[in-house]
């Protein structure tokens, strides 16, 4: 089953007694989109479970984003935007966009610059010593007119790694198969952990039909269901794929 590019395939193994999804199998894409919600922005989630409809987040954090909305710019810094707080950006190198998350296409993973600005004396180059960069190679320096579609590199604090931007993207590799229980502990695959599983649950392989294998589609709408159960629920993967047919 090919996904598509809002979408990626998991195959879920269910017990059918307990009806819970034991674990899922999940390629790199689907692990780069769990290890990718440790870059969302608290203003970021808060928001996208407000706005899904299901009764937004438990908390207060919802009352403090609205106070940020409804707050007159009057009382706001000039040179801020509210948007910097409710819908922030992330930087950080290796992210891409959660793809599976409605919206926060603001995310970036590489910087660009020009070379006005600079200390080489280049172009309009104001004398202020301050260096421009853009999060979008089609942004137009204002100072020296020219198209920041140079390469920036990040150097780490720790001054020990250049981090690059280019590579493949996301977080983990793509050779493996791994194996994501229902409680998003996350691991490689193997006959190992498969077997230690099915003893801890009691799954009886002497039973026809104990387990479903099922193939499934997790899209956007999944995957802010996904964030909202992550924060209530150590049965994500139930609840997300299963829910309405248990508890
Ligand atoms: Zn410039």
């Amino acid at each position: 089953m090919a996904a598509t590019a809002d979408t990626v395939s998991l195959k879920l193994v269910i017990d059918r007694k307990s009806q819970r999804v034991l674990f899922a199998e999940a390629d790199k894409e689907f692990v780069d989109f769990l290890f990718s919600i440790f870059t969302l922005p608290v203003g970021t989630v808060t928001r996208l479970l407000k706005e899904d409809g299901s009764g937004g987040m438990v908390g207060c954090l919802p009352s403090l984003y609205r106070s940020i909305e409804n707050l007159s710019s009057d009382y706001i810094q000039p040179s801020i935007d509210k948007r910097f707080l409710l819908r922030p950006k992330i930087i950080m190198p290796g992210a891409k966009p959660p793809l599976l998350l409605p919206d926060v296409g603001s995310t970036f993973r590489q910087l660009y610059g020009c070379s006005c600005g600079g200390s080489d004396g280049i172009d309009g180059n104001d004398g202020s010593g301050s260096t421009r960069v853009a999060d979008d190679y089609r942004t137009i320096c204002p100072k020296c007119d020219y198209k920041m579609d140079g390469s920036v590199t990040l150097v780490d604090p720790l001054g020990e790694v250049e981090v690059s931007f280019w590579g493949e993207e996301g977080y983990v590799k793509g050779t493996v198969t791994y194996m994501v229980m229902d409680d998003l502990k996350v691991k490689p695959m193997s006959t190992a952990s498969v077997v230690t599983l099915f003893t801890r649950f009691n799954v009886n392989f002497n039973e026809i039909g104990a387990i479903e294998e099922k193939m499934v589609e997790f899209g956007m709408d999944d995957g802010v269901k996904l964030l909202r159960a992550s924060l209530q629920s150590k049965t994500v993967l139930t609840d997300v794929f299963l829910s309405g047919s248990k508890k």
